[in-house]
């Protein structure tokens, strides 16, 4: 059962390594509505049913016409008019002629740029351009964007807006997705309450099932809420045993080196496989992971304190789900900002300290908040991201670039 306690490195790379064999995996698909597979993942490709733009698009507003023709104060006659939806039948443009031309019109044989309607002096029947243009302004060739019967998406894509615009385009009015995995939580402890009970004074609000069941969802997989489970080694084999049918088991709490954590000595019983029994990072250092065999069944047993959980969630258990639900880009979510107050690290130990981002257009800055450790969801619910500090890193400076990991 001691699998050893690894740095982060070696952990995210053990979990990455599960991740990839889990990605060759065969998994069941389903077909669903289009607009219904947000946060889906892909499992069929999108193909192009036609060149896009199926024409040559003018981008702008303007007078389609020749350039070799354009000077500036050079007139123009306008011969037509043409709108988006509505294709030009008129003889071929010659030079001296301009056809008013709208956004997303095909622009017609003969004319190779669009003068954009503000670049331009406009009388009744004449137009003057205020500048001359190359070849192809404002304008998207014929098939620029794709080729028909190219993949444009391919399968393992977490499908989100643009996948849906795209998929739209092609004529996609369903698409195949893959099956969500389903995830068991278990939350253990004998403080426990339900949220419809009070609490008694030495007793506290089971809150860990319900933020990992909201990562879970956020993460593409279907959460399943457990009854809390008590600290005992029968109470928690029974119910490991009642969540073998799910597709990923996710535990909280019992797994430090107290008297009453009997996770691991639980799935020990069942000859769980641990691939690791601890991470050297702050907060999370208890987290466990493993598959039970029998059933090829991948589990986390993550520490109880909140913002633990949370963390050690984003970091092993989120990627591992994406791998499962068939995504082919798994995260973790880690991103780059300048740090606005130093931070201090623990040499040996790399850190994930509940921090605020702050982005503009031009600037992201990250600062640690006040907390009171890995219990605090006061102050996590504060943040919106945890700030890393490497584990050779005393402390990080204000000014330096710095990473951070989304939720
Ligand atoms: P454990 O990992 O079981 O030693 O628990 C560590 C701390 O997290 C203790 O203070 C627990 O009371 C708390 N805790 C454990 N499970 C939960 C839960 N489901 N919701 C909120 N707090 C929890
Ligand atoms: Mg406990």
């Amino acid at each position: 059962m001691n699998a050893g306690i690894l740095s982060y490195d070696d952990a995210d790379g053990m979990v990455r390594s599960h991740a990839a064999q889990l990605l060759a995996r065969t998994r069941r698909a389903e077909t669903v509505p289009l607009p219904a597979s947000l946060g889906r993942t892909l499992a069929q490709p999108i193909v192009a049913d036609r060149d896009q733009p199926p024409f040559p698009r003018s981008t702008r507003d303007g007078f389609a016409c020749r350039s070799a023709y354009l000077a500036e104060s050079r007139t123009l006659r306008v011969a037509g008019h043409l709108r988006a939806g509505e294709v030009w039948t008129g003889p071929a443009l010659e030079s001296g002629q301009a056809i008013e031309i709208m956004t997303g019109a095909p622009v017609p044989a003969g004319a190779d740029c669009v003068l954009m309607v503000e670049h331009a002096k406009v009388d009744a029947r004449a137009v003057t351009p205020m500048r001359a243009l190359k070849p192809g302004e404002n304008i998207v060739p014929a098939g620029a964007e794709a080729r028909t019967r190219t993949t444009l998406i391919e399968p393992g894509a977490r499908i989100g807006p643009q996948h849906i615009a795209l998929a739209a385009a092609c004529g996609y009015e369903t698409v195949s997705v893959f099956a969500s995995p389903r995830v068991a939580i278990l939350a253990t402890g004998d403080e426990l309450v339900e949220l419809g009970q009070k609490p008694l004074p030495h007793q506290i609000r089971n809150s860990n099932s319900y933020s990992l069941a909201a990562q879970v969802a956020r993460n593409g997989g279907i959460p399943v809420i457990r009854p809390a489970v008590r600290d005992s080694l029968e109470a928690s084999e029974a119910a490991i045993r009642a969540a073998l049918d799910c597709d990923l088991l996710i535990l909280s709490g019992g797994v430090s080196m107290g008297k009453y954590d009997f996770v691991e000595q639980a799935l020990a019983g069942l000859n769980a496989e641990f691939f690791f029994t601890g991470a050297r990072i702050q907060p999370g250092r208890p987290i466990v992971f493993g598959r039970v065999p029998s059933q090829n069944l991948y589990f986390f047993g993550l520490p109880g304190n909140p913002v633990s959980t949370l963390v050690t969630f984003a970091l092993f258990a989120a990627p591992l789900l994406a791998a499962l639900a068939g995504q082919t880009a798994i995260g973790p979510d880690f991103a780059q900002a300048t740090l606005k107050e130093p931070a201090e690290g623990k040499p040996g130990l790399t850190r994930f300290l509940p921090a605020s981002l702050e982005s503009s257009a031009d600037a992201a800055n990250i600062r640690a908040v006040p907390w009171q450790g890995s219990g605090d969801q006061s102050a996590a619910a504060k943040t919106n991201c945890f700030l890393v500090v490497p584990e050779d890193v005393i402390k990080l400076s204000a000014g330096e670039t710095v990473t951070f990991l989304r939720l």
